[in-house]
């Protein structure tokens, strides 16, 4: 059908989100944003860990956090595998929030041990996630 596709956002924990009406969809991809509709051609991209916008059936808009991985369209639709993700309305702010505290804590005051890699992966998912409620104009 003209004007839709199909979205699939899987996790190791969860089928996230499976949709078969999505209008719109827009991802931050490695190499920068990437706007997608309905009838693209056949691609792979990594993605980076960014909150992903799509529009649905009736034309809302929703915002769901990514942590990077793969984004493939086949087909007309697309799928998004990450190491976790979460659509805006199922993301704790509070405990992002922590995350985020915890992950500046450790940059200001190393400990000895530290795998900075480790805390910055942590710091731009919990900014992610922060990021992600702020545009679906959730309060945090
Ligand atoms: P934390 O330190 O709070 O566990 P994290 O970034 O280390 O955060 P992840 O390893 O990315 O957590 O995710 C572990 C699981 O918890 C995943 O299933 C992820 O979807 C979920 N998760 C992590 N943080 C949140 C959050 N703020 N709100 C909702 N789910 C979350």
């Amino acid at each position: 059908m003209a004007g839709i596709m199909q979205m699939d956002v899987l996790s190791p924990d969860a089928y996230v989100l499976q949709t078969d009406e999505v209008s719109y969809i827009e991802v931050q991809t490695t190499d920068g944003g990437l706007g997608i509709y309905p009838g693209h051609a056949t691609m792979v991209a990594a993605l980076a860990q960014a909150p992903l916008k799509y529009r649905d059936g009736s034309n809302n808009t929703h915002y769901v956090f990514v942590d990077g991985g793969f984004l493939e369209i086949k087909e007309n639709k697309a799928t998004i595998l990450s190491t976790a993700a979460e659509a805006a309305d199922a993301i704790d702010a509070a405990r992002a929030k922590a995350a985020l505290e915890r992950a500046q804590a450790k940059i200001d005051n190393p400990p000895a041990d530290v795998d900075m890699a480790e805390v910055i992966g942590a710091l731009k998912r919990a900014q992610g996630r922060l990021k992600t409620l702020e545009l679906a104009g959730k309060a945090h």
